[in-house]
């Protein structure tokens, strides 16, 4: 069994719903993840900042403008007037149930609630379309077997065991459709693998059913070489290492979310990056096969804090980066890159919430020194240190750009520099024209 993921761009509108269905139906069963429709999750996102900030005149406005929206793509994506009506019902009952919260308590239990209609709304379409075209499809409700524990990490066994009993209930359809992104909690609270989170989802139910391969259908050509938003000529990136592509999705290359790796590596099961508008095209190929000494792709992630703590008494000491980092972890604040040198330390985070008690208790073990508005900007495949030459071409592309600092050797798939957010652009050009070009 294939699992397939589309992404709220493949389905953002009935047309694209429809180029979806095309697509999944095959002479297999295959497991179908969506995601919210492309601006949805968004929406909703909103609306519970206005119901937050007791503000429910607003949040019942957009309320009432989504559902018109959708009652829109109900018209054009169904043609008998059962499946419509079918649909309706459902959407009507789905915004009353949004509306009704306008007038309660308001708290993180019932943003959740709210957060999960996008997904709940969009299979429940694309199931009642391929229900009218007479496709034997079952939908699988998520939230009855995708489930995080206390420290919100999916619970594997479970997830295994309900979707597989699950799967075996409805044995011979020729298709099953699931939400992406959501999930309950261990208090059986409705609950989310956060923003972006439905690669995860497939990737989770891939492993948990040790499907043949994990597709992550998006609306470009696979992952590309560098940022297309930004850098003019990218190429798709044919192949990628497991290693190279968890590089790449934290350091902000957005096709593919980071957590997504770790369970298809773990079951060894290729994900493939497909494209919804050219679904012939090769796409990119995420497995455990090497490609010895090749450079495959530039990312960068902005907003960055640099914090640097210079102490004499590092000197010689042990124990003094164990007293460091204890700081951080007791502000749960996790620490990106790092680079030391005999008298001072630099290291730097994305998470600013606890900056101020952070610098207050390292400047007990010395001088503290703080830039904010940083980037890092990493270069990403098979770096492994006894490979020459590559460390001078990355550094020969950063000539003119001041940097920070620069860290290699945590890993032989990557190096990363740190510099000014202004600087981005500029370094992802040169660093495309030295690499790739
Ligand atoms: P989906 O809705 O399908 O999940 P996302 O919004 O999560 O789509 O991510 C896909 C988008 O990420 C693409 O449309 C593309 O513009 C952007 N992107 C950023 N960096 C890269 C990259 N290196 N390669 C490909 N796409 C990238
Ligand atoms: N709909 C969710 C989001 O927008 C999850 C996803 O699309 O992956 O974050
Ligand atoms: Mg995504």
């Amino acid at each position: 069994m294939k699992v397939m993921k589309f992404g709220g761009t493949s389905v953002g509108s009935a047309q694209r719903m429809k180029n979806v269905t095309e697509l999944i139906c095959g002479p297999q069963p295959n497991l179908v993840v969506l995601s919210a429709m492309s601006g949805t999750t968004n929406t909703l996102v909103e609306i519970c900042g206005y119901l937050y900030s007791k503000n429910p005149d607003s949040a019942l406005d957009v309320i009432g403008r989504l559902e018109k929206k959708y009652r829109q793509h109900v018209e054009e994506l169904y043609s008998t007037e059962e499946a419509k009506k079918k649909a309706l019902d459902f959407l009507t009952s789905t915004f009353k149930y949004m509306a009704s919260f306008a007038k309660q308590l308001f708290t993180s239990v019932e943003e959740k609630i709210i957060l999960a209609q996008g997904e709940l709304m969009s299979t429940h379409m694309v199931t009642f379309y391929l229900q009218e075209k007479g496709v034997n499809v079952v939908l699988l409700p998520a939230l009855d077997f995708m489930k995080i524990d206390e420290y919100g990490e999916p619970d594997q066994n479970y997830i295994k065991e309900k979707v597989n009993a699950l799967l075996e209930k409805h044995a011979g359809a020729d298709l099953y459709i699931t939400q992406g992104f959501i999930c309950r909690n261990c208090q059986d609270e409705v609950d989310n693998l956060q923003r972006g989170g439905s690669d995860y989802t497939a990737s989770l139910i891939g492993a948990a059913i040790g499907a043949d391969e994990i597709q992550i259908w998006t609306d470009i050509d696979g992952m590309h070489n560098n940022d297309p938003r930004i850098v003019d000529n990218t190429s798709p990136v044919r192949h990628l290492h497991f290693e190279e592509a968890a590089e790449l999705g934290y350091f902000g290359a957005k096709i593919l979310h980071p957590t997504c790796i770790q369970p298809a590596k773990f079951a060894n099961i290729p994900v493939k990056l497909l494209n919804t508008m050219q679904p012939d095209a090769p796409g990119t190929t995420i497995d455990n096969r090497e490609d010895p000494g090749q450079i495959k792709a530039v990312a960068a992630k902005e907003n960055i804090t640099a914090i640097t703590i210079k102490s004499s008494r590092m000197l010689l000491a042990y124990g003094f980066l164990r007293k460091v980092f204890e700081i951080f972890e007791s502000y749960q604040t996790s620490i990106d890159m790092i680079c030391t040198s005999e008298v001072g330390v630099t290291m730097s985070i994305d998470d600013t919430r606890h900056l101020p008690g952070i610098l207050n208790d390292l400047k007990s073990y010395g001088t503290v020194s703080v830039d904010k508005d940083m980037c890092i900007v990493s270069v990403v495949g098979d770096m492994d240190w006894e490979n020459v030459g590559f460390e001078a071409r990355a550094m020969d592309a950063m000539r003119d750009i001041p940097v920070r600092m620069i860290s290699f050797g945590g890993s032989s798939y990557n190096i990363s520099f740190l510099i000014k957010n202004d600087d981005k652009v500029r370094a992802l050009k040169s660093l495309s024209a030295k690499l790739f070009n």
